[in-house]
């Protein structure tokens, strides 16, 4: 576990290693005290094994698009370690709520490393992805860190909303694949079976997610933090049905695509 550093300031208080070290040292107690609202969470270091070192964002689920394959059936959220940090699990908290609880808990993170928005959630429509852009603006103005999402609802949201975040289209079929590109947006593709290869000479261009063939984090890969190189490659990024009901999404996988 990372340690608290002393803070003696050398120059009356406002030095750049003073500042550095308080930063550091407030980072560390958000580790320790995550910021919490009804129907978001934020927490400062993730230990989840994917985004491991990365801040990231825990929403409400009344936030999900009704037309998420895994809501209510096999989403890695709702079950096992994932769940533990959802909020709002009754799903009561009107999104917009959710949103604005969201992007103050955003502002308040210290922005020293990657910030994943949406572990469990998602950008509710146009507005939320538009306060997220503004949220993530002074986020990674602290250190130049970038902001990166998935997003059911890319249908509803204009790609532009989303300013700087790096924002993948969750997309279920091939033919959304298709008809979120010509939307603008990069994709990531959920498949039944195990990764395989790189299948990058097809239509579809398909890469395995990193953590899933190499046991690579989000941190140590990167790639879907620049979601516009992806884009540009025509590079989609592929997942496996994982979660602790990943039989279930599987299935449902099966029955779609
Ligand atoms: S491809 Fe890389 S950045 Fe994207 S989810 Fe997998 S490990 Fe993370």
């Amino acid at each position: 576990m990372p340690q608290r550093i002393p803070v003696k300031a050398s120059g009356g208080g406002n030095d750049l290693m003073a500042r550095k070290k308080r930063r550091w040292n407030k980072a560390l107690a958000m580790v320790k005290n995550p910021t919490r609202s009804p129907g978001s969470k934020a927490i400062e270091i993730t230990r989840a094994a994917k985004i491991e070192g990365c801040s990231a964002t825990y929403i409400s689920q009344t936030t999900c698009s009704p037309r998420c394959a895994f809501l209510n059936n096999g989403c890695y959220g709702e079950s096992g370690p994932v769940s533990w940090n959802r909020p709002d699990k009754a799903r009561e908290i009107d999104p917009k709520e959710v949103a604005d609880q969201e992007v103050r808990q955003i502002k308040q993170l210290s922005g020293m490393r990657p910030l994943r928005l949406h572990v469990i959630g998602d950008a509710a429509d146009e507005d939320h992805a538009r306060k997220l852009a503004e949220a993530a603006e002074i986020f990674s103005s602290k250190a130049d860190m970038p902001v990166f999402t998935f997003t059911h609802n890319w249908r509803e949201i204009p790609k532009e909303a989303w300013g700087d975040i790096s924002v993948l289209a969750s997309c279920e079929t091939t033919k959304d694949g298709l008809l979120a590109e010509k939307l603008g947006y990069a994709v990531a593709i959920v498949r039944p079976d195990k990764p395989g290869r790189p299948n990058l000479d097809k239509e579809t261009r398909e890469l395995p997610c990193v953590h899933e063939t190499r046991g690579r984090s989000c941190l140590q890969c990167g790639l879907c933090m620049d979601a516009e190189h992806l884009f540009s490659q025509r590079i989609w990024i592929r997942f496996t049905a994982h979660g602790a009901r990943k039989n279930v999404a599987a299935n449902q996988l099966r029955r779609i695509q």
